[in-house]
C-alpha cells in the first residue's frame, strides 16, 4: 500500500535525513518508496495535507535539536490540528534520542532513540502494514558500512560520514553520548565509492564528515593513525583524479587541535583541496578545559595555529562563551588566547554554551554573551578576526 512519507528537511538535519534515504534505498521491502523533502513548516504542511487528501495518509518525519525542540512542538501541533490521526509524525535525532518523552507529549507517535539507519526503514515497513504501536523504539548502533550517507537516486546529497562516534566525550557535546566511544569507521573502499557516485553526477566537491578528522582510522582516537589516514586520501586522490575537490579537516568536521602536526598537514597538503581547517579549542582556560574534559591544554591550541600558519593554512578556531562556572579570570585567558591567535591569522568562531541532555552539563544554565565577551568580540571584528557564523553549541552536529 502506497504510503507517502516526507521529510522536514531543515539545514541542521539535512545530513541524518540524507543518510535515512540511504538507508530506505537500501531496504528491498521500501523499494521504490517516494519521499518528499519540506524545507520549512508551510511547505511541510500543505505537502502533508495534499498527500493525505489524496492517500488518506502521510508520515512527517522530524530529526530533532535541542535547540529545535520549541518549534518542532508548534509545527506538530499545526499538523495534528490540520490532519488529526491521517498523520503519523516520526521524531529521531539528538533531542529525541535523549528525552524521547518530550516528544512524544509535543504529540510524536513514534520516537526513534539513537541511530535509525535500521530502526527507521522497519518502522515504515510496520506502518504500512498497520501493525504499529505509538511509543519509543531504540536504534541499536548499526555497522556503518551496510549503508550510504545520502541517496543518489533521490537527489540527496551531503557530505560522506567516514567516523561514527568519539572517544572524548567532552562535558557539552552529545556526540559521544548519541554514537559511543568506540570509533566506527567506514573503509576506505566504501568511501571511495560514495565519492565516486558523487563524481558520476558532476559532484566536484567532496566533503568528508567526522567528529575529529585526523582520528580516521584510530582504534580509540586518541593515537592517530596516519596510515588509515593517508590510505583514504591516497584512495580518494587517486580513484576521483585531480578535478575532484577533496574537503577535510574543515566544515562540517573539525579537528582537534594535538592532532594538527607536520605528518597530518602534510598528508592534507598532498592529498585534499582546502586552504582552511577548523580547529576545536573552546576555552584559553586550563580550568575550562579540564571542566570540559577536553583532554588538551591551551599550549596545543597555539601549537596547532602556529604549524598550521607554516604550512599556509587559514584557520577557524571554535571556542564557547558562558560555560558553566567561567570566571573573569577563565574568560581574560580565553580573550588573551583569542588575541594571540588572531595576531597569528586564524578566525574566531563564537559559540554559547547550551546545555545539552545526556551530557554532564545538561542541568547547567544556558550560557549568555555578556558585555564583556561582547565587547572582546567586537575588538576582534575589528582586526578582521571573526567568523560570523554565531550558534549555540547545539548546532555543531
Ligand atoms: S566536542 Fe568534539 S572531541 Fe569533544 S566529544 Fe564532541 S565530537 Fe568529540
Amino acid at each position: 500500500m502506497l504510503l507517502p512519507v516526507i521529510f522536514y528537511y531543515h539545514r541542521l538535519n539535512c545530513y541524518s535525513f540524507n543518510a535515512l534515504a540511504g538507508a530506505i534505498d537500501a531496504s528491498p521491502e521500501l523499494s521504490g518508496l517516494k519521499i518528499d523533502i519540506a524545507l520549512n513548516a508551510a511547505r511541510l504542511r500543505a505537502c502533508a495535507s495534499e498527500r493525505v487528501r489524496r492517500h488518506g495518509r502521510a508520515v512527517v518525519a522530524f530529526s530533532v535539536l535541542t535547540c529545535q525542540l520549541k518549534r518542532t512542538g508548534s509545527i506538530i501541533q499545526e499538523l495534528r490540528s490540520d490532519l488529526g490521526s491521517n498523520v503519523v509524525i516520526i521524531a529521531g535525532g539528538a533531542h529525541a534520542t535523549a528525552c524521547p518523552e518530550d516528544l512524544l507529549e509535543m504529540g510524536a507517535d513514534c520516537v526513534i532513540r539513537g541511530e535509525a539507519e535500521l530502526a527507521f526503514p522497519k518502522l515504515l515497513g510496520s506502518i504500512m502494514q498497520g501493525d504499529w504501536i505509538r511509543g519509543s523504539i531504540t536504534g541499536e548502533p548499526v555497522d556503518i558500512e551496510a549503508f550510504a550517507s545520502f541517496s543518489p537516486g533521490r537527489g540527496m546529497f551531503g557530505p560522506i560520514e567516514i567516523t561514527r562516534g568519539c572517544a572524548f566525550a567532552c562535558s557539552y557535546c552529545q556526540t559521544s553520548h548519541i554514537f559511543g566511544t568506540r570509533l566506527r569507521h567506514r573503509s576506505v573502499d566504501t568511501i571511495v565509492r560514495q565519492a565516486e557516485t558523487l563524481r558520476s553526477i558532476n559532484r566536484k566537491v567532496v566533503r568528508l564528515l567526522s567528529p575529529n578528522a585526523f582520528s580516521y582510522g584510530s582504534s580509540d582516537g586518541r593515537v592517530l593513525n596516519l596510515d588509515a589516514v593517508r590510505e583514504l586520501l591516497h584512495g580518494l586522490r587517486t580513484r576521483l583524479g585531480p578535478s575532484a575537490r577533496i574537503i577535510f579537516a574543515h566544515f562540517p568536521s573539525e579537528v582537534r587541535p594535538e592532532h594538527v602536526t607536520p605528518d597530518t598537514l602534510d598528508l592534507l597538503k598532498e592529498f585534499a583541496d582546502n586552504d582552511e581547517i577548523v580547529i576545536g579549542a573552546q576555552s584559553g582556560s586550563r580550568r575550562m578545559l579540564d571542566a570540559c574534559r577536553r583532554s588538551h591544554d591551551v599550549k596545543s591550541v597555539l601549537n596547532a595555529v602556529v604549524t598550521a600558519r607554516r604550512y599556509g593554512y587559514k584557520i577557524i578556531v571554535d571556542f564557547i562563551f558562558g560555560l558553566p562556572d567561567e570566571t573573569e579570570a577563565d574568560l581574560k585567558e580565553t580573550f588573551s588566547l583569542m588575541d594571540e591567535v588572531v595576531g597569528r591569522g586564524a578566525r574566531i568562531h563564537p559559540h554559547i554554551f547550551a546545555p545539552l541532555p545526556q551530557t554532564a552539563f545538561a542541568d547547567r544554565e544556558p550560557g549568555r554573551l555578556s558585555p564583556e565577551v561582547n565587547s572582546a568580540l567586537n575588538r576582534i571584528r575589528s582586526r578582521g578576526g571573526l567568523y560570523e557564523n554565531k550558534s549555540r553549541t547545539g548546532d555543531q552536529m
